[in-house]
């Protein structure tokens, strides 16, 4: 029967109709099982019932029409009970219900299996045979297989909103791209031309191709820098930095030579494009590294962009003209297109692919538009309707009743009066009402933000993470290269503290031109494990770091995915030996500064380690973000257990207390720069602990000034104390989730977590 079940499980996982492939599974089971009937009962929650939605040995003309109350009949107990049944002879079980529109009385052996997903019952799959027999265990593996199977396959149709009439409204779960709520119409956007659909061509005229080819280079390096001045003019100056990846492919001499291969070898213009982008998308497309994965949306944009231009000559993109503001609803939402918004026909952003790392939900947070990634649902059925984007928890809401679309008004004006409120305390000093001090500082170098901008509010840079200018290129960049990038951040900040991390590749970042096969990259050959195995790579790095710094004496170095000591022992001799190399090639009358060296603390060993720790390094930062990772054994990248990842788990938060009383123990500075320190709770709890130095992303600064102006720190710690040995997960969030809603603040227990 192995054989059967993978035929059936593969015909009904491929169908793109579900229900195609509910019937072609109920014919084929009757025949697998040799049963006399095989039915699925789908779960109608708000009709409080179970409805038949395919049959094979019932009456067909009770598909859609016959109904069994929830909890009623057996197949409301399977669905009670959420287990299988099994009966010699269903008309004697107390819960029988007889189905006169289906024509049931000829069946007497009954075998059901709860249909379920992720905890939920979807529905109910049976087999019935008109002799009296007890199935075999077989048959019931069987069966429970293919309801697990089945059970995908709705749960898809149903995200996909196929179970879904045109008029439905309700709310439809996604992945939170940027913060905010937005309420608007949906305007859904349509490609003209698909790359994938464009029809390959040769001709025998390169020459004329090669010209082609040029001219649209030219226009679409034109349209891009068009777009990068709407966007300065706009205030998303940060954004164009966004641009600045398509200005690099457009003028990459390997993208553009494989392009005039193509050519050369008798294929047009567009044919050439197309095939180029094509490979270059699935390349990108298959790399670990989300953020390198998403490139390939890039490419494909940046292809269609020229294929637009050279099917349809002399016609460029122009910006689009909208008459309300709107909700821009795509499949796929390019950063180029929402550069072609004016930007106050911009209200939100709903696209089907992408997540966070995608350059639209890069630009939409820079620009402050709320964007919800992942939506799937038929768009079609969208167009012109009422939609409410919530940004904070990734969720579309489609044509909302009145209340809820009150309630949500209410909140974007709660939120436009919290936003005044930040930004009040913009340059103000970070200290608590009991005047403690507290130093923010700033997380850059993620994302396409390395041309990181002074920023008056912060007092620095806790953490430059190095990894995005190598992934960037096509190869290691040079000592040169690294010099410069290193540069402008450390000018950018002079006389503020720049704390640059070595290359922390390896893991969920992988480079291009290094890749690094393994079974589990999380715990393979990761940041300092490979630049120890590379000193020819970490030196320059070293001596990059050292050279920009000359004249500024910011630096800090950090050494990512530290284990063992003797990985910092080996560290410190290379940073001593990139110095003194350094600095003998320098006058010298103009010494290179000795940079502190510090530790991420994110592998669990360095826990057992801090006393010995201690007299090796001048302080340490604590990375929360894999800290939690490695305590937790949770992928953080991992949607299915995304609900186990909690950097506030109790088990965390005593690491978290330890490092610190380490730190004061050792007379060592000690920092946060993992995403809890941007987190509202996060931040009261850390302060609470003794924590006073803070490093996050630009976007969560003037919020988590504003919080800690307005906390008192002896409070914090007396609140913590009041929680010890209160280990549930969840009840210190609400503690903490109390203060800040009697300081008014609660709007910001909305935002993701
Ligand atoms: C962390 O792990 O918390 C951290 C800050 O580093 P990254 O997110 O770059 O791994
Ligand atoms: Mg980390």
């Amino acid at each position: 029967m192995l054989k059967e079940l993978r035929e059936i499980v593969q015909q009904v996982t491929a169908s793109s109709d579900l229900n195609e492939a509910m019937n072609e599974l109920v014919r084929q089971t009757r025949s697998a099982m040799n049963v006399d009937c095989c039915s699925i009962y789908l779960r109608q929650t708000h009709q409080q019932n179970y409805l038949l939605a395919a049959t094979d040995g019932l009456a067909a003309s009770a598909v859609g029409r016959a109904k069994i109350p929830l909890g009623e009949g057996i197949v409301g107990l399977i669905g009670d009970k959420e287990e299988l049944i099994n009966l010699a002879d269903a008309r004697s079980h107390p819960k029988f219900k007889y189905l006169p529109e289906a024509r049931e009385d000829a069946f007497i052996s009954f075998l059901g299996a709860p249909i379920i997903h992720q905890r939920k019952t979807l529905g109910v799959l049976v087999v019935q045979q008109k002799q009296e027999r007890l199935f075999e265990e077989g048959e019931e593996s069987f069966l429970v297989t293919l309801a697990s199977q089945l059970a995908t396959v709705i749960a898809h149709a149903e995200a996909k909103g196929n179970l879904r009439s045109p008029n439905w409204h309700g709310m439809l779960k996604g992945l939170a791209g940027s913060p905010g709520v937005a309420i608007g119409r949906a305007w859904v956007w349509r490609p003209r031309i698909v790359l994938a659909q464009v029809t390959e061509r040769k001709a025998d005229d390169p020459q004329l191709q090669h010209q082609r080819l040029d001219k649209v280079l030219i226009q679409v390096e034109d349209e891009l820098n068009g777009m990068a001045l709407r966007l300065q003019e706009s205030q998303a100056s940060e954004s164009v930095a966004v641009l600045e990846v398509y200005q690099y492919l457009l003028k990459d001499p390997i993208f553009i030579a494989l392009i005039r291969q193509q050519i050369d070898q008798g294929w047009i213009a567009g044919s050439a494009v197309k095939r180029i982008c094509e490979q270059q998308i699935a390349q990108f497309g298959h790399m670990l590294d989300p953020y390198l994965r998403e490139r390939a949306a890039d490419i494909r944009d940046l292809g269609q962009r020229l294929l637009t231009r050279l099917i349809h000559e002399d016609e460029g993109m122009h910006s689009l003209s909208l008459d309300e503001p709107v909700i821009l609803v795509a499949d796929e939402i390019s950063a180029t297109l929402i550069a072609e918004i004016p930007p106050n026909k911009l209200k939100g952003i709903v696209s089907a692919k992408g997540s966070v790392n995608s350059h639209a939900a890069i630009l939409a947070r820079s620009m402050g538009v709320p964007a919800v990634m992942g939506i799937e649902h038929n768009f079609e059925l969208l167009e012109d309707r009422l939609l409410i984007v919530d940004g904070y928890n990734g969720e579309l809401l489609v044509e909302p009743v009145a209340s809820v679309l009150r309630e949500y008004k209410r909140l974007i004006k709660q939120e436009q009066q919290m936003d005044a409120l930040f930004a009040s305390v913009g340059n103000d000093k970070a200290h608590t009402l009991d005047e403690v001090p507290v130093t923010l500082l700033l997380n850059a170098g993620l994302s396409a933000d390395t041309t990181i901008s002074a920023n008056d509010t912060v007092d620095g840079i806790g953490l430059f993470r190095t990894e995005i200018p190598f992934m960037l290129r096509d190869r290691f960049p040079s000592e040169q290269e690294q010099i410069t990038t290193y540069r402008r951040v450390m000018a950018n900040y002079a006389g503020k503290p720049v704390c640059m991390r070595t290359l922390d590749v390896g893991g969920d970042k992988q480079l291009p031109y290094f890749p690094i096969v393994e079974e589990n990259p999380f715990l393979g050959w990761r940041g300092i494990r490979l630049t120890l195995d590379h000193p020819e790579i970490f030196l320059v790095q070293l001596k990059a770091m050292l050279r920009a710094s000359h004249g500024l004496d910011n630096l800090s170095i950090m050494l990512p995915m530290v284990t063992n000591l003797d990985e910092v022992r080996v560290a410190r001799r290379m940073l001593d030996r990139a110095w003194r190399e350094v600095s003998a090639e320098t006058p010298e009358h103009q010494i290179i500064r000795y940079p502190s060296l510090g530790v991420m603390i994110e592998v669990p060993s360095l826990l057992y380690l801090l006393p010995e720790l201690a007299p090796l390094v001048d302080f340490w930062s604590v990375g929360t973000n894999d800290l939690t990772q490695y305590l937790l054994a949770v992928d953080r990248n991992n949607g299915r257990v995304a609900n186990i990842y909690d950097a506030l788990h109790p088990a965390v938060l005593r690491a978290l207390q330890q490092i610190i009383d380490a730190g004061e123990r050792f007379g060592k500075p000690v920092s946060i720069c993992g995403e809890l320190a941007g987190d509202p709770i996060g931040v009261l709890i850390l302060l609470a602990m003794g924590y006073r130095r803070f490093s996050m992303n630009s976007s969560n600064i003037l919020r988590i000034k504003y919080i800690v102006r307005q906390s008192r720190c002896d409070e914090l710690k007396k609140l913590l104390a009041e929680t010890e040995g209160q280990q549930q997960l969840g009840s210190i969030k609400q503690v903490f989730g109390r203060y800040l809603e009697e300081r008014g603040l609660s709007g910001l227990l909305r935002g993701p977590r």
